[in-house]
């Protein structure tokens, strides 16, 4: 437990964060993360700010849990999306209001807004519903989540994959945004939602966005966010 005590308390961290910035309520939604030969998750049940570094759960690839407290009750959609997608080390679940919303209506997010490429693709998928914490909400998930870092659930909320904790948190943010801009639209009467063409370019400015001096962007890639002309190391 000792060398993971820092990534257990920035699990805490994250889900406390997630309820401060109104992305969640109470002991709704869990976090788990990939570790050496399995992974953590947060306990079942248990208030955030109430939970502690040695309660986090740790399971392994066989699906069995260890230690005194029993494993969020979303375990199997945590397990299964960490087995089917290498590319992601971290899965977030919220009952974020304005993705429920859109959950309880079975509504995708379309692309309304070019920020929904944050999402992977062009639309945030909303699953079929299945009752929480069983082997059939797992399965819709990871429908929905297919090629993507989002999904709504049927009737139930969110998830949100990332590298990190941090990563995730990101994700769900900006999606729960995205909620919010597409219900706002709708009752506008409704937004000119983004065709193929131009999400197609949305995507591909994606891949060289936000990326920094020590980050190569592949000048081969299309439509590549352009800085203006580098003026050298300082200005005199
Ligand atoms: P747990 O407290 O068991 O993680 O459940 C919360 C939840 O959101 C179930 O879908
Ligand atoms: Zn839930």
């Amino acid at each position: 437990m000792t060398d993971d005590r820092d990534l257990r308390e920035e699990m805490i961290a994250t889900c406390l964060r997630m309820n401060a910035s109104g992305l969640n309520i109470g002991a709704a939604g869990n976090l788990s993360v990939r570790v050496e030969g399995g992974l953590l998750i947060t306990p079942s049940g248990i208030a955030y700010d109430k939970m502690r570094p040695e309660q986090i759960v740790e399971m392994d690839w066989e699906g069995r849990y260890y230690g005194d407290f029993v494993p969020s009750s979303e375990w199997r959609f945590h397990y299964d999306i960490l087995k089917a997608r290498p590319d992601v080390d971290a899965v977030l679940h919220s009952h974020a209001v304005n993705c429920s919303i859109l959950a309880c209506c079975r509504l995708d997010i379309p692309p309304v807004h070019y920020m929904i490429g944050v999402s992977g693709g062009d639309v945030v998928k909303c699953s079929g519903y299945a009752p929480f914490g069983t082997a059939e909400l797992s399965v819709e998930a990871l429908s929905a989540l297919e090629d993507r870092m989002a999904c709504l659930l049927g009737n139930h909320g969110v998830i949100a994959l990332g590298k990190t904790p941090a990563k995730a948190f990101a994700v769900l943010e900006e999606v729960e945004n995205l909620a919010r801009v597409y219900i706002g639209t709708r009752m506008l009467g409704g937004g000119v939602i983004l065709g193929k063409e131009e999400m197609t370019v949305v995507l591909e400015r994606f891949k060289s966005y936000g990326k920094q001096a020590d980050e190569a962007v592949d000048t081969a890639v299309k439509n590549r966010v352009e800085p203006p002309p580098h003026g050298g190391s300082k200005r005199l």
